[in-house]
């Protein structure tokens, strides 16, 4: 069979075989210096060459002229069910129990179409960011699974491929003080593809034999644990660290998450990295979610907070801990901005939580999928599926940060599946 040079131009704009002139970062490259040439076949990326401006122009190539290219992106943490409510259910006071109360009262416009529909902008605007797999929580108050579960199962069926969903329960710990309903509802959660079992673990819930309950749950049932552990200021919260008593205890490691553990932010040093060692020694990973922390702690009207509760990265980092960093809420009573694009999460992850070098470290923590327990550390793309995000109009410097002025392109196993190619003022750009 021949193609037409017409067909090879088409199939290129979809599927190139050469991405030339990229920037990839420090820690998924070994061309760290300069930029490189990604050589795909068969929707997987076959080898990394340092950039070579002497090859002729070829029709399946794409030129990025350095702009910024990283692997696909993690949303570790959101919120679907409650994404773009803030409109019709604002907080009535400042912090994270008056956002919990105001998140209660919109589950009354929660119905499948309504759930179905802001869900779905999520997912489009998290594919255009680049995401490959997102992480909602799911509101579960009540014994039965909600409504947002049955909806958000119909369309991780419908977007697998493009963007794999999971979904956690946030159920409060109570829910599993009895030891047959916490078997109840890690059954359910187990018979979900994509579930992970989850609980909201505070100094105002707390219940060792429930969190016991619910570890010992999903360790029968091989299920992955995302836990809101110690979302809040207290020194004596204790949740994470009960989390890696347990983990370590039921053989968990690798696959439990506490998100957020603001709480080692105000603990003293030898309490707060005691708890990391276990953490560490568990194979515990952490969430932090710099947005809504920085919102939700501290917060009192007519007061300047004080207090970040961001959790303590860099120590967590030097012990070998995964960390992520998500959007979590997004336009709700918890957030009234944001969006679901964790690149924004890293650049306020720079800011709150000083991560440097941004783009060839910081990067590896909105990219990676260990801290979900949901696969290894990458460290280098050859191999992997061609799972990319191009960010153009960022060429101009070699330190350049991603820029957003233009579309994102975004290729799944080689294929454009958003964004426009080339960009939409040609060589310009
Ligand atoms: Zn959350």
């Amino acid at each position: 069979m021949t193609h037409s040079s017409d067909d090879s131009l088409v199939a290129s704009l979809a599927a190139p075989q050469v991405l030339r002139a990229a920037r990839l970062p420090a820690w998924c490259s070994a061309h760290a210096v300069g930029l490189v040439d990604v050589w795909l076949a068969a929707g997987r990326i076959e080898r990394i060459t340092a950039h070579d401006a002497s090859v002729p122009a070829q029709a399946n190539a794409w030129h990025l002229q350095g702009a910024p290219m990283l692997p696909a992106l993690v949303e570790p943490h959101a919120h679907l069910d409650k994404a773009y409510t803030v409109h019709r259910s604002p907080p009535l006071g400042p912090g994270l129990l008056a956002a919990i109360e105001a998140g209660h009262g919109d589950e009354r416009h929660w119905s499948a179409a309504d759930l179905r529909s802001r869900a779905e902008r999520a997912l489009h605007d998290s594919l255009a960011a680049g995401v490959r797999l997102l992480r909602t929580h799911v509101s579960w108050f009540q014994p039965e699974a909600p409504l947002a579960w049955a909806v958000y199962r119909e369309l991780r069926a419908e977007w697998l491929g493009r963007v794999d969903l999971e979904c956690v329960n946030i159920s409060p710990l109570g829910l599993f003080e009895e030891a047959a309903l916490a078997e109840r509802i890690a059954a359910a959660v187990a018979a979900t593809p994509g579930g992970v079992l989850g609980g909201f673990v505070h100094t105002t819930n707390h219940s060792e034999a429930a969190l016991r309950h619910l570890m010992a749950a999903a360790a029968r049932h091989g299920l992955r644990v995302d836990l809101h552990a110690d979302e809040e200021l207290a020194p004596h919260a204790h949740g994470v660290a009960s989390t890696a008593r347990l983990a370590g205890e039921f053989g968990l490691a690798g696959r439990v998450a506490c998100s957020h553990a603001c709480a080692l932010a105000v603990q003293d040093e030898h309490t707060a990295l005691t708890t990391l060692d276990a953490v560490a020694r568990a194979g515990v990973s952490l969430i932090s979610l710099p947005s809504t922390n920085l919102l939700l702690q501290d917060a009192t009207i007519g007061r300047t907070p004080r207090l970040r509760g961001i959790t303590l990265v860099h120590e967590a980092l030097a012990r070998g801990i995964a960390v992520a960093f998500g959007s979590d809420n997004v336009q709700d009573a918890f957030n009234p901005v944001g969006r679901h694009d964790p690149v924004a999460a890293l650049e306020l992850a720079v800011m709150a939580a000083h991560v440097r070098p941004a783009f060839d470290a910081g990067s590896a923590l909105v990219c990676n999928v260990d801290a979900l327990g949901a696969g290894e550390r990458i460290t280098s793309l050859v191999g992997m599926p061609a799972d990319l995000v191009v960010f153009p109009g960022s060429h101009e410097s070699a330190q350049a940060w991603p820029s957003d002025a233009r579309e994102r392109v975004v290729l799944r196993a080689g294929r454009k599946v958003a964004g426009m190619w080339p960009p939409a003022s040609g060589a310009a750009w």
